[in-house]
């Protein structure tokens, strides 16, 4: 299989009746002065409501640049993006700005990495929550949005919501930016929300908390999630379905049980192996990935990865140098897709050992 619209081992019977968000072949390019970079090719993924994507690869893979094409935040201007993006059926590549600005917010909404960035510094925290409700709620009285705005503010856990919405950003510790981040996220009920690196500058207790609630709130609004992230362990508590992504292309995708737990693509297996075991001896070390991912002005011939990858010695002739695997069905499971030459993933487990990511974390919807 070239590309997967579906998630690998999804039934006719739920092709019919189609996921809140399908992308379906997406390609993202950017004119530059050294030529064309292509940030993201070929890219296929669903996301059905109630679910949790989780979407993993080093910076530059082409994670947040295909999640920004979700929210046509790209400036056709500066981008070319073709292929397919459906949400709720509904065609949102080429769909003019002020079409796509009614979808955001109210179907799908996005919270970022950096709460201090993305929140205005010279307007209080209510205020820029309340403009983000009467942008979607144009008869709602200040008032109304006022009451939303505390409401949201209790809801994501912020003490004292009616007293602290008259505080600025900067008033507010990161945990709760990042908490009011996923309020205006939330404000007008989106269907989708896609959360880019939503811990990454948090400290480790704030960041469990974000995640618990972000849980709990999936559960609560019953959206559909996209968590974008560089940190397994975030994927393993919180996603359904995972899908690897390696110089702008998706390299492996399936339930977050299956990837997390057999892997066939030696880069998912890097990534992996570079993750702390709290449950090892303290004189275990970490397998880092060699090298650096491959600029996208002059990528790789071949296997994007093939530079990095131990493995590619275990495959006949130049085939890893020459040609681009196309997305395969892994070992005797449609619901596992891969983009890997090796004729017998096996060979990996002959020779490296998996570490284990909290086992008792991994979801398993299979
Ligand atoms: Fe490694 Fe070859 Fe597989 Fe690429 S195709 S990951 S180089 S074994």
């Amino acid at each position: 299989m070239t590309n997967a619209p579906l998630r690998p081992g999804t039934s006719k019977d739920t092709e019919r009746d189609e996921p809140l968000l399908v992308v379906e072949d997406l390609t993202v390019r950017f004119p530059t002065q050294d030529g064309e970079v292509a940030a993201v090719q070929n890219l296929s993924y669903s996301v059905e409501l109630g679910k949790t994507l989780g979407i993993v690869g080093e910076s530059g893979s082409g994670k947040s640049v295909s999640s920004m094409a979700v929210l046509g935040l790209h400036d056709e201007r500066s981008a070319k993006i073709s292929g397919s993006i459906r949400i709720r059926g509904r065609e949102v590549v080429g769909l003019p700005e002020k079409d796509m600005r009614k979808l955001r917010g109210s179907e799908v909404a996005m919270i970022f990495q950096d709460a201090l960035a993305a929140l205005h510094p010279f307007f209080k925290v209510g205020d820029q929550l309340a403009e983000a409700y009467q942008v979607h709620h144009s008869s709602a009285s200040d008032r109304d949005a006022r009451r939303k705005s505390i409401e949201m503010l209790d809801r994501v856990g912020i003490p004292q919501p009616d007293q602290r919405i008259n505080d600025f950003p900067h008033q507010f510790s990161g945990g709760m930016r990042q908490r009011a981040m996923i309020a205006m996220g939330l404000i007008n009920d989106p269907s989708l929300l896609i959360a880019d690196e939503p811990t990454t500058a948090l400290d480790v207790t704030v960041q469990a908390q974000i995640l618990d609630l972000l849980q709990e709130l999936q559960r609560e609004f019953n959206s559909a999630v996209i968590i974008i992230t560089h940190d397994l362990g975030v994927i393993a508590e919180m996603a359904d379905d995972v899908l690897v992504m390696y110089a702008g292309r998706c390299v492996e995708y399936g339930t977050a049980k299956e990837i997390l737990t057999h892997p066939e693509m030696p880069y998912t297996w890097g990534l992996l192996s570079s993750v702390p075991d709290v449950t090892a001896s303290t004189d275990a070390r970490l397998i880092p990935i060699p090298g650096t991912p491959p600029s996208l002005l002059n990528p790789p011939t071949g296997c994007a990865f093939h530079p990095r990858c131990t493995h590619r010695d275990k495959v006949a002739g130049d085939l890893c140098f020459t040609e681009m695997p196309e997305l395969s069905e892994a070992k005797g499971n449609p619901a596992h897709v891969k983009r890997c030459h090796l004729p017998d993933p096996d060979a990996i487990y002959q020779t490296d050992v998996l570490p284990e990511i909290a086992p008792d974390l991994v979801k398993d919807n299979r």
